[in-house]
């Protein structure tokens, strides 16, 4: 089966999180743009309201307190938070940290992911290093044992968190096996080095450089059955994510390019009836289907499939052609706009710098390519294109 049917209940939660962007967020976005900041109350408020609305944590297992979406139920929601600038979507389908959840032990799972769960702070995963990105085998964050403790030494950047997490997710060499360790924020050795500004600013999340120097973090702080796997699950669900929520932005441009190309007039007709403006938006949307075909095939592989090396050659395609797409649908919706697109205050010039991130975060479209080709090589091309 390509894509199935969605289930009477997730098409009402998405219909309700669509109406929820609508009508909190769009206005949230037009008052950040004309402040040129993001206010923490106001923030923190529509996280409530959202919260209230029942949006968040809906991917948890049912005994901490979640619905336990399946993985096309949450892509169709998260499509509807990729409609929000600013990273906002967040705040509206807040996904608890389920990944984590899987690997950690029960003693950790009580003292660190049910406070997320409830509410109280957001975690924050810190693989990437100055040297180490793609390639994450270079790794130099090292934790040496010393009785029931590690010292923790190494440089992490691109730390992502909305304010300050409760904890992070540090990946570390340990005795000579790549290793996940919870690491609290106050943690003796912790720095927050650089909070340095992106491109998409201003935005929900900050990725600040933190550094540990002999930084104490005990045995029962060690991810156990972690090694690089755990890290591995987190950046494929990340990946899907990126790839709806392109699929929201995508979606939200088109409709406002149609929009505008019906009223706009030049030359004494609407620019909708000239085809440099009416064919790049039919190309637009010709890839935000094929876009969304993929994302959506890719989440249901990701709930019935059990060869994971499938799964994961599918999601790299989604996520590569759906952040590429989102990106030429977003330069061409500028262009529809003349120099209205340019502007901060319409979401096409705000979107044209903010998907840009969607090509490299959790893996550039070149190491998509990669997983991709090396996929097939190994496996050939019909593994990767059945659909039963
Ligand atoms: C805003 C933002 C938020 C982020 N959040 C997090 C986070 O929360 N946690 C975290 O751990 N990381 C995070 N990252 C890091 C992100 O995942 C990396 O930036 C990304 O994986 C690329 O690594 P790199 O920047 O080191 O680039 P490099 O690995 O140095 O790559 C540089 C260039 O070389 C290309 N390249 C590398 N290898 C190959 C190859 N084999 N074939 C062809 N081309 C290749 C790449 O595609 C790229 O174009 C974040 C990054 C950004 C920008």
């Amino acid at each position: 089966m390509i894509v199935p049917e969605l289930p009477a209940d997730v098409r009402a939660l998405k219909e309700a999180v669509g109406r929820f962007v609508e009508a909190e967020v769009y206005p949230l976005e037009a008052r950040i743009a004309e402040r040129g900041s993001i206010d923490a109350a106001e923030l923190a408020a529509l996280r409530r309201k959202a919260r209230d609305e029942g949006f968040a944590m809906l991917n948890m297992p049912a005994d901490v307190g979640g619905r336990e979406l399946s993985m096309l139920g949450q892509v169709a929601l998260e499509e509807e938070s990729g409609k929000a600038t600013n990273g906002l979507g967040f705040a509206v389908v807040d996904r608890g940290p389920r990944e984590l959840y899987e690997i950690a032990t029960a003693e950790q799972i009580e003292r660190y992911v049910l406070p997320i769960v409830r509410g109280e702070y957001r975690e924050a995963w810190a693989l990437t290093e100055p040297g180490a990105g793609s390639d994450l085998t270079g790794l130099e964050a090292t934790a040496v044992r010393d009785g029931d403790e590690w010292f923790l030494d190494g440089e992490k950047w691109f730390v992502t968190s909305e304010g300050d997490p409760g904890v992070y997710i540090v990946l570390a060499v340990a005795e000579g096996e790549q290793t996940l360790f919870l690491v609290d924020p106050g943690s003796a050795g912790l720095e927050v080095r650089r909070t340095p500004g992106f491109l998409h600013d201003p935005y929900l999340d900050h990725h600040p450089e933190i550094t540990f120097a002999n930084c104490r973090v005990p045995d029962a702080n060690r991810i156990p059955a972690s090694g690089d796997a755990g890290a591995k699950e987190w950046i494929l669900v990340e990946r899907l994510f990126i790839a709806a929520r392109c699929c929201g932005a995508a979606l939200r441009l088109v409709d406002l390019t149609t929009e505008w190309a019906k009223k706009r007039e030049a030359f004494g007709s609407p620019i909708a009836e000239y085809q440099g403006v009416s064919f790049p938006l039919a190309d637009s949307l010709t890839e935000l289907h094929a876009a969304r075909l993929l994302t959506y095939h890719a989440a249901h592989a990701f709930d019935v499939l059990s060869d994971r090396s499938i799964v994961h050659g599918k999601v790299a395609m989604a996520k590569l052609y759906a952040s590429e797409m989102a990106g030429h649908v977003a330069d061409r919706a500028v262009q529809a706009f003349g120099g209205r697109g340019y502007m901060v205050e319409n979401p096409a010039g705000r979107f044209y710098r903010e998907l840009r991130v969607d090509r490299i975060w959790e893996g550039t479209s070149e190491i998509q390519r990669w997983v991709i080709s090396r996929g097939v090589f190994k496996r050939g091309a019909a593994p990767y294109l059945g659909w039963e």
